[in-house]
């Protein structure tokens, strides 16, 4: 006994009731039926399962049929499938149009049920319409302007939506940054008070007598400027982004950033075994920039490296220059970072790897952020620029490849470089 292999139908129907209609009709005249809703996914489909004949409706809410047609009849393997239009466009204009698109045969509705596996069995035996060639010219004339005008309203929907999106973007930045001036202000009065609180003599003599009220004070105050830390982040990347950073140009000696960068990490690295090592011979001593955008960025560079580097590791603090530019460079011995996150790193938000790991500590090993860091670094060098990347063989903490991150800027910034953030 023979097998007839079951031929395949896909029918792409927005309409649920023809869909069901249809597919039932089909599947019980003994065909596999696929259904699609939209061109698109009809074209998906019609890739991933090569049908024996696809049904389509014309009116679909992305791609009509006719150029879903046109589409898949640009593909090779779909040259010869049979494409039929079963639609309620009953004028012969519109027939001459599908015609015209690539379809091979035209079935109008209402569907009937009696009649339409015969039809379908029709072009899947090679039957096509066909109109004489003077229709058939016209016909496509008519079809191109459809798709052009089709596409110009597509393009204009898009560039108003791209508009309206513009338009909210800038709101959202714009209330970052007031949301942001906002709490800066009573943060800046909580800092106050709790030093004058502090200060106090009744209070003054509670905490030299009670250690704990020490602990307490100093964890007041440290997540108090752990606060004003990221309310500043947030307002440098918004002026940034904004293009509103005005760089206060001036002779920088970077060696001695470098210094204070390693030095300010010296108390909050004793709870850490991470070794930073930094030569101030090596490093250049002079360049045109902003001294404390500058130090900003190497600060976070260096921060980065020493919360993504475990105990035991090493962090490396390098610098070369010739006359135009000068490289600083920091590498770590750390988890390292996939090729593939190598450029989003540098977007604002961006936070790599596990956020559960994330602590709220700044120098803990993996402590949490913000994900503004690198943003904040890219939008500083460029802004003077320069440019800033990292080089790294991939993520892997267990065995520990490090990343470096190179930031090279002019020996001479230009007195404003105006930059876009993404
Ligand atoms: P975060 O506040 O999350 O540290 P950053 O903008 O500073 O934000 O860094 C973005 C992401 O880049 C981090 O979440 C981390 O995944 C990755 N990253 C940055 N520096 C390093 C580094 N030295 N080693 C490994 N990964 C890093």
């Amino acid at each position: 006994m023979t097998t007839v292999r079951q031929r395949t139908i896909l029918y792409i129907e927005d309409d649920p009731a023809s869909r069901t209609l249809v597919a039932r009709t089909l599947a019980h005249a003994g065909y596999r039926v696929l259904v699609a809703e939209r061109g698109l996914e009809g074209i998906d489909l019609a890739r991933q399962e090569k049908p024996d004949l696809i049904l389509t409706d014309i009116n679909l809410p992305d791609l009509s049929g006719r150029e879903v047609t046109t589409r898949l009849r640009g593909e090779s393997q779909f040259q010869t499938t049979p494409i039929v239009a079963l639609t309620a466009q009953t004028l012969d204009e519109f027939r001459d149009i599908a015609i015209a698109a690539g379809i091979t045969g035209y079935l109008t509705k209402p569907i009937d049920i009696e009649t339409l596996p015969e039809s379908v069995e029709y072009y899947l035996r090679g039957g096509r319409d066909t109109i004489g060639p003077e229709r058939l010219s016209e016909a496509q004339t008519r079809y191109t302007q459809e798709v052009v005008g089709r596409l110009e309203a597509q393009i204009r929907d898009l560039e108003s939506a791209n508009n309206a999106l513009r338009r909210l973007d800038k709101m959202k930045d714009t209330f970052i940054q007031l949301t942001a001036h906002e709490l800066r202000t009573p943060l800046t009065l909580v800092f106050g008070y709790s030093r004058l609180i502090e200060d106090a003599a009744p209070v003054r003599a509670l905490i030299q007598q009670d250690a704990n009220l020490q602990v307490l004070m100093k964890g007041l105050q440290d997540s108090i400027r752990r606060m004003q830390d990221i309310i500043n982040e947030i307002l440098t990347i918004s002026r940034i982004m904004t293009n509103q950073i005005d760089l206060s140009i001036g002779a920088v000696n970077p060696g001695f950033l470098a210094e204070q960068v390693v030095s300010s990490f010296e108390e909050a690295l004793k709870t850490r075994a991470v070794q930073v090592h930094f030569d101030r011979d090596g490093w250049p001593d002079s360049l045109r920039g902003d001294a404390d955008l500058l130090l900003l960025t190497l600060n976070n560079l260096v921060n980065n490296a020493i919360k993504y580097t475990p105990d035991g590791g090493h962090v490396y603090l390098t610098a070369s220059a010739n006359e135009h530019t000068i490289q600083m460079r920091v590498k770590d011995t750390g988890i390292g970072i996939a090729p593939e996150e190598q450029a989003t790193v540098f977007e604002r938000f961006h936070t790599a790897g596990d956020t559960q790991l994330h602590s709220t500590s700044k120098v803990a090993f993996l402590g949490g952020g913000l994900g503004l860091g690198l943003a904040v670094c890219k939008g500083i060098v460029e802004a003077h620029g320069g440019r800033i990347w990292v080089e790294s063989p991939g993520y892997d903490p267990e065995k520990l490849p490090g990343s470096e991150f190179i930031m090279e800027l002019p020996v001479n910034a230009p007195p404003r470089h105006p930059v876009e953030v993404r």
